[in-house]
């Protein structure tokens, strides 16, 4: 026994896997599961699979590649817009990406060609989020053009846009309308009704969840959603409840002491480089646990599962607990479990330093 543990409940996962799943299909929107969150580990991909996903899709190409070694029927499927420099690894690990560039689908082409392969993409369009996809409505229409004319090697799938990440947009019903038109005129400037409207990712599920997603929208690229239920907050929606969240983090307690709540001296910069305030409650009981910034980023996102307990802070090794308010009596040597947010998810999955434990 090591901590500290992330512990991984099979049957739930499956479970929170099939029913988004389902939910999408009883609407006619193809999910596509996302494995990046939980940095691909292979026995998440054999659930989601087993859950009935039949595309799977990473931005990392390693992630890709495992996919394909599992099993070579499940459709691969890049998200980030591809570096020049791992176009090649990515026809021969990938079935299909998203894209943005002329530049680079004229690549994708060429080596989609050398490897003897019709590689599937989709166009990212800009709805106002802001981080990849075409802004210029003449840009689009050129670009969809041109793949459907001139590079064979490729099959235009369709179009997809983004939301919830740089810019924070919310997906409503208006912007997948937005999305909807955008699709109409591609078809209409291609001669034939493309097959995808990727609506974005787990933000988007809520639409389906309120059934305010409209007619038009065929595909949702869903990681978050799976894994956690963190969209509660901004989108008034839970995907599952805590009780069935399947992932949870268990860390040890090193040190309890009761200690005054403001730092006492001079106060700098903290381990990171940020300037804090600190709010002075008098001496409060701390609980200070061995697992911290390095191993799940931003310990202020992590769930206690006592609701008495709070996470005041942390640095790269360690996270400092007020366990003032709680009904349980904390030892030394003691377990605090939490459930977790995306950040954290992301960084668990991928630590060394963090023991995975699947029941
Ligand atoms: C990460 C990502 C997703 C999935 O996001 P979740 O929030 O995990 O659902 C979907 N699309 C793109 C382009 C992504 O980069």
């Amino acid at each position: 026994m090591s901590y500290p543990k992330f512990i991984i409940d099979k049957k739930k996962l499956k479970n929170n896997a099939m029913n988004a799943l389902k939910m999408c299909n009883n609407l006619g929107i193809e999910a596509v599961g996302v494995v990046k969150a939980v940095n691909g580990l292979d026995k998440v991909i054999e659930i989601l699979i087993e859950a009935g996903f039949k595309t799977l899709a990473s931005s990392r190409l390693s992630q890709l590649k495992k996919i394909k070694e599992i099993n070579p029927n499940i459709l691969t499927y890049d998200l980030r817009i591809p570096m020049l420099s791992e176009v090649d690894e990515l026809v021969s690990c990938a079935d299909i990406s998203l894209n943005s560039s002329l530049e680079v689908l004229k690549e994708l082409n060429r080596v989609a060609s050398e490897q003897n392969k019709v590689h599937g993409v989709i166009i990212m369009t800009e709805c106002g989020d802001l981080r990849e996809g075409i802004f210029d409505e003449e840009e689009l229409l050129n670009t969809v053009c041109t793949i459907e004319k001139e590079l064979k090697n490729l099959h235009l799938l369709g179009i997809g846009t983004n939301l919830g990440c740089y810019g924070s947009i919310m997906p409503t019903p208006e912007k997948m309308m937005e999305l909807i038109s955008k699709a109409d005129k591609v078809s209409e400037a291609i001669g034939r009704r493309i097959e995808v409207v990727s609506g974005g990712a787990s933000t988007s599920l809520p639409l389906v969840a309120k059934e305010t997603m409209p007619k038009g929208i065929t595909q949702l690229r869903i990681g978050d959603a799976l894994y956690i239920s963190d969209l509660d907050d901004c989108f008034d929606y839970k995907v599952f409840s805590d009780d069935d969240e399947a992932f949870t983090l268990q860390a040890e307690i090193i040190e309890l002491k009761d200690k005054p709540s403001h730092p006492i001296g001079t106060i700098a910069v903290d381990a990171f480089g940020n300037k804090k305030e600190y709010e002075d409650k008098g001496i409060r009981r701390r609980a200070l646990l061995a697992v911290g910034r390095q191993d799940l980023g931003d310990c202020l996102h992590l769930r206690p599962l006592d609701p008495n307990v709070e996470v005041i802070g942390g640095s790269s090794d360690h996270t400092i607990l007020d366990i003032t308010e709680s009904e349980h009596c904390y030892k030394i040597g003691d377990i605090v479990s939490f459930h977790v947010m995306y950040e954290n998810l992301l960084m668990l999955s991928q630590s060394e330093y963090v023991e995975k434990e699947y029941i």
